[in-house]
């Protein structure tokens, strides 16, 4: 049967190179993408269409600077969603990962991989944790988690305990225990049954805690800063009261620093400046600054029951994947690199509460920690991501109607400023369309 060639219409013109379908699934690659919702935004490939992406594609990066397929360049302070730590193109990471792709890619954890054992090392170092496993991403660094709190209350004859304590507004991941972990319906309907053993109650509230904590509880789950649920921060006290609990009841404290970890709030871990220790910890995003690799952390002896044979990655830690996250510690771990990321933070914090003072109608509240950083917006947040993105600034949606600022760490202060400008460039944009009709008005 011949191919049809068929590309799918944006106001632009065509999104993408005409694909060759076969006339069977023509029907679909016309219907699907201009459904009226997707119609100028949704670009529709042979990629699962899981992703409302939007019609722009990137060739290459330079720090804090992304060059796109048409040779504009936009300002990144997406970072890949907290990934791209180290900025876009870093000589010392471009370096690690050529040199290592050049002697050894990949072998199996049925071997030693001294990579993996000199990062894990480091990491444990510069935690509270003596045990690291490796993963791929931060879905399964969480499922790592998760089966590293249950398994220890079974070695520990507490089978029973199995039980997570979670809280509204969490993202852990995709998979079926991460998204039950995570409770959000919009993730979970149509997928069958969720998996048990969550507990879900509201973020902050240490009273509801106290009403689920129980002889079945095996750990409490939280993210240090909610990332995707709207960059919204937990409190010192909070994160102290639910170490007091966990440890009244025998539970375990687990972090999912996913995405607050690796720099992203001003110390290498979110946990660092809160005062409160967590049993377990979740990392990925950019730990390997662009490379895929997650992780779970854990003291001896909350890992105690994850013996040989109990958990396993095919990919989980192969050597290049170490390669990236020993770059990474490196420019981190650099004298001055969290003094610098402090201060460019707090001038990032300060431009933009002026911006908020400026643009009242756009910009409710500036939140977050670091390079972590919320605008709650007045108007809808996808409104304020497309004005920014007008600007040629690239930020993201969050829950809350909260708009995330995630620069690279390495940005530059030119960078902040420039940020700062297209911000305000966007606000005043929105804020002239929404004063057009009144004006119009007074006009006749
Ligand atoms: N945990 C947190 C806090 C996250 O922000 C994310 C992703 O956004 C995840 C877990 C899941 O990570 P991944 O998408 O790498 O599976």
């Amino acid at each position: 049967m011949k191919a049809i060639k068929i590309g799918v219409l944006t106001p632009r013109g065509p999104a993408i190179e005409c694909l060759d379908v076969p006339p069977r699934k023509a029907a679909h690659f016309i219907s699907a993408p201009l459904q009226a919702s997707n119609r100028g935004q949704t670009v529709t490939s042979h990629l699962m269409p899981t992703f409302a992406r939007v019609d722009l594609a990137f060739e290459r990066g330079e720090g804090a600077w992304l060059v796109a397929t048409t040779g504009e360049r936009y300002l990144d302070f997406t970072s890949g969603v907290a990934v791209n730590a180290l900025g876009h193109a870093h000589p010392r990471l471009v370096e690690a990962l050529s040199a290592q792709a050049a002697k050894l890619l990949h072998v199996s954890n049925l071997f030693r991989i001294p990579e993996s054992e000199r990062l894990a090392e480091r990491l444990c170092a510069q935690s509270f944790a003596d045990y690291v496993f490796f993963a791929n991403s931060g879905a399964e660094a969480m499922e790592g988690a998760i089966k590293t709190a249950r398994k220890f209350h079974a070695v520990n004859g507490a089978p029973e305990r199995v039980r997570i304590i979670t809280f509204e507004g969490a993202f852990h991941g995709r998979t079926l225990a991460t998204l039950a972990a995570g409770g959000q319906k919009k993730y979970l309907d149509g997928f069958g049954p969720v998996v048990e053993g969550f507990d879900q109650v509201p973020f902050g509230d240490i009273a509801a805690v106290k009403r689920v904590i129980g002889p079945a509880t095996a750990a409490i789950l939280v993210e240090p800063i909610q990332g995707e649920g709207g960059v919204r921060v937990a409190s010192n006290q909070f994160l102290r009261e639910l170490r007091e609990l966990a440890d009244a009841n025998g539970a375990l404290l687990i972090f999912d620093e996913v995405q607050t970890g690796m720099g992203r709030t001003g110390d290498l871990f979110a946990y660092q400046h809160t005062g409160v220790t967590p049993d377990i910890m979740a990392l990925a995003k950019a730990l390997g600054g662009g490379f895929p690799v997650g992780a779970c952390l854990t003291t001896a002896e909350a890992g105690k029951g994850m013996t040989a044979g109990t958990h396993g990655s095919t990919f989980g830690g192969n050597p290049l994947a170490m390669a990236a996250g020993n770059a990474v510690l490196d420019v981190m771990l650099a004298p001055g690199f969290f003094e610098r990321l402090r201060g460019i933070s707090l001038l990032l914090k300060q431009r933009l509460a002026e911006m908020k003072d400026r643009h009242p109608g756009v910009i409710a509240e500036v939140r977050g920690e670091g390079l972590l950083i919320g605008l709650r917006s007045v108007v809808p947040n996808g409104q304020l991501v497309d004005a920014l993105r007008a600007e040629k600034l690239l930020t993201v949606a969050a829950g809350d109607n909260v708009v995330r600022l995630l620069p690279p760490l390495i940005v530059e202060e030119a960078d902040i400023l420039e940020a700062v400008s297209r911000i305000d460039r966007a606000a005043s944009a929105i804020e002239r369309a929404a004063s057009r009709p009144v004006e119009q008005e007074t006009a006749r």
